[in-house]
């Protein structure tokens, strides 16, 4: 979500007449993004922020300081006092503020015309342009979860916008679209059956662009239907990828959780959703060390692990965040070092499971999205975004190729070039 707020401020600064730098002592303007969802991340931006008190460019003076993103929209006073030396605070949460707010502030913006129609460049400096966002914020309130204090509540982009932003991707050369939202399941909550809004974005995207991948990404699995899997997951437009976020094996830690499904549920459509679509690459999020989590419970997340078999997965130890309704009833009773265990525990025996999963792709040709091609190596993506290094001969950036894989590890393959 971050990245694609960025490569969107990037492409419309560039669109601006702007030029990333790699070097923020060579910027008149350097914006730093923050996450708050664990403390660590948030720790990150504190100690990124204390770093820029020193930053001078060639000849000696500053560039423009801007802080912003959920840690400023949680506690921006307090940060003005702490960091000094940052010109400008910044809520994220309304893209087209934040430009306003540039342009008063950055002299040079004020003559750059922003609000020109949007023609993404591809080339910003930073990833290649792919993400629209459907969804800002969140309404679902899972316990531990900070996103709906530091993002606001649930605010659908209307399906014009977003059509006519993935449209703009599509007229500047983009090879794939991702379209994103915290629960992207949830499209249209503010008007009618919410199911059906999802399927009707997916369904208008297909139609109004030629993208050959379409991703959508998150999927709060409570909200999966055998309907959408018929319909969505199935299409062969759309990627094989599915983020399902379990978060927890054991129904009682699901339900303290709020996460609004059990296991039962999520076994059953996650069965239905391999039927309709046997090339299915699930993914998925789990979070050890919830106040309320046993060792029994634990237990229960590693079988479910095993038995529902992610092919790849994002593990986390819990952090108390303060403010949502896990820190205000149960706080963070379990020791760290508890936490710890458990995760790296999770993080091992997952490893293993994915790799095992993976090692079905050797031998594979696969289509690729060749991202980076560096001397004698380029780096592309499969459609369910795994990284791929293969030799770079006659491979160009952002154009599709097909390799063989030749070896996989969970977080990445390898493969040859196939002519
Ligand atoms: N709606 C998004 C959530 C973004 S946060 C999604 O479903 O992907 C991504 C992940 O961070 C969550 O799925 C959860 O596993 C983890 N997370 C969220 N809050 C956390 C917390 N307080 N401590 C540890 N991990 C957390």
């Amino acid at each position: 979500m971050n990245v694609a707020d960025m490569d969107d401020l990037a492409a419309r600064l560039n669109a601006a007449g702007g030029r990333a730098v790699d070097d923020p002592r060579q910027a008149d303007l350097v914006m730093v993004n923050t996450c708050t969802v664990r403390a660590k991340a948030e720790e990150k931006a504190y100690s990124f922020f204390g770093e820029l008190k020193h930053l001078r460019r060639a000849d000696g003076s500053r560039p423009l300081l801007v802080g912003m993103g959920c840690v400023v929209n949680k506690q921006r006073e307090e940060l003005a006092k702490r960091f000094k030396h940052l010109d400008l605070w910044l809520d994220f949460s309304d893209p087209d503020g934040v430009l306003a707010a540039l342009r008063q502030a950055f002299a040079p913006l004020s003559e750059l015309d922003l609000d020109a129609e949007f023609t993404p460049a591809l080339d910003t400096g930073l990833s290649p342009l792919r993400f629209v966002t459907a969804i800002r914020g969140c309404n679902h309130g899972c316990a531990y979860c900070v996103v709906p204090r530091a993002r606001g509540p649930q605010r659908d982009v209307p399906l014009k916008r977003i059509i006519a932003e993935a449209q703009a991707l599509e007229r500047a050369g983009a090879p794939d679209l991702a379209v994103l939202g915290q629960n992207i399941l949830a499209y249209g909550t503010t008007s009618g059956d919410r199911r059906r809004r999802f399927i009707e974005l997916m369904e208008t995207l297909l139609a109004e662009t030629g993208f050959r991948w379409i991703t959508y990404l998150t999927s709060l699995p409570g909200d999966l239907t055998e309907e959408i899997c018929e319909r969505i997951v199935a299409h062969p437009r759309i990627t094989p990828l599915l983020h399902l976020p379990l978060q927890s094996g054991s129904d009682r830690v699901l339900a303290d959780m709020r996460r609004g499904y059990d296991m039962n549920h999520y076994r059953r459509i996650v069965a239905y959703a391999r039927q309709c679509r046997p090339d299915l690459y699930l993914t998925t999020d789990l979070l050890v060390g919830f106040p309320t989590e046993t060792e029994a419970d634990f237990r229960a997340t590693l079988l479910a692990a095993e038995e529902i078999g992610f092919d790849d997965a994002f593990m986390f130890a819990y952090s108390e965040r303060p403010g949502t309704p896990a820190a205000r009833k149960y706080g963070d009773p379990l020791p760290r070092a508890e936490k710890l265990d458990r995760l790296h525990e999770l993080i091992a025996r997952q490893r293993e499971w994915g790799k095992l999963r993976n090692h079905r792709f050797i031998g594979q040709r696969l289509a690729v999205i060749v991202e980076h091609v560096d001397g004698a190596v380029a780096v592309a993506r499969t459609s369910f975004n795994k990284p791929v290094h293969l030799p770079a001969a006659g491979l160009k950036a952002g154009e599709y190729a097909l390799t063989e894989i030749t070896s996989a590890k969970v977080s990445s393959f390898a493969g040859n070039a196939v002519p």
